[in-house]
């Protein structure tokens, strides 16, 4: 740990949609290597991190209701889904000797930790990647809110918000080439202008409680060190 980190406690949120590469659903095994490896490199430059999740990419809730089913017992699919995604994670993070603890906010004792506060800041302190699994547990929220909601509760200094875009634009960059990107916004900006960061739930208690949130680009590689131990100018800061 010598080197100049600009975090020293972070909360890395991906989406399920992060693990599934070029792929249309599911988990593509060597980008979960990669994203592995660069959280592999933050670790060891002495940053305690812990991450967050989606399920996108095997079950969203919302999806489950437009075909009928139950919101909320789709919403528990979803965080199901979430818990595959940390499992995954978690091997991926161990096969490159990475110390890991997945903690669940529905408890499934024989594959997770349940989770406890007090319990994930020990694992942070003593270097442990921490992975939180099943959102924050309750229907009607999204992994969003559970990565604000954790961060909040194990006082990380930031959110780095992983998304396929390098940070937000005012215009699409794909579909106009004149589009700006922002260096920074404020919580304000992103509601009012519904700018596409994280659902206004997670930005809300990130507002209430001043946390700022990096949202930067996961498809280049190097960027979650980029965005860790801040060298170079990547993604937009929301502040
Ligand atoms: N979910 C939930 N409560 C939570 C977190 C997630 O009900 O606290 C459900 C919800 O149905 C959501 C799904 O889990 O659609 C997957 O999470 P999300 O859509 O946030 O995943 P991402 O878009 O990040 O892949």
């Amino acid at each position: 740990p010598t080197r100049s980190l600009r975090y020293k406690r972070v909360l890395l949120k991906l989406s399920g949609e992060a693990l599934m590469g070029d792929g249309k659903y599911g988990i593509h095994p060597p980008t979960l290597t990669r994203i592995a490896s660069e959280v592999k490199e933050v670790v060891e430059a002495g940053v305690e991190l812990a991450v967050v999740i989606g399920g996108g990419n095997i079950f969203r809730g919302v999806a489950g209701a437009t075909e009928g089913m139950d919101r909320a017992s789709a919403d528990y699919m979803g965080m199901l889904a979430t818990c595959i995604n940390s499992m995954a994670m978690q091997d991926a993070l161990e096969k490159q000797g990475v110390f890991t603890r997945v903690l669940s906010a529905i408890k499934m004792e024989q594959i997770a930790e349940p989770y406890i506060r007090r319990r994930a800041v020990r694992h942070l302190e003593k270097g442990r990647v921490v992975i939180f699994a099943a959102g924050t547990g309750n229907p009607y929220f999204t992994t969003d809110t559970a990565a604000s909601l954790r961060a909040m509760e194990i006082n990380a200094e930031v959110i780095l918000k992983a998304t396929k875009v390098d940070g937000v634009y005012n215009a699409d960059p794909k579909k106009d080439s004149t589009a700006k990107r922002y260096r920074s916004l404020t919580y304000m900006d992103v509601l009012r202008q519904n700018l596409n960061v994280m659902d206004s739930t997670a930005i809300s208690l990130c507002m209430d409680n001043k946390l700022p949130i990096v949202v930067f680009d996961l498809t280049a590689r190097g960027n979650i060190g980029r965005a860790v131990l801040g060298n170079g100018d990547i993604g937009t800061v929301v502040g």
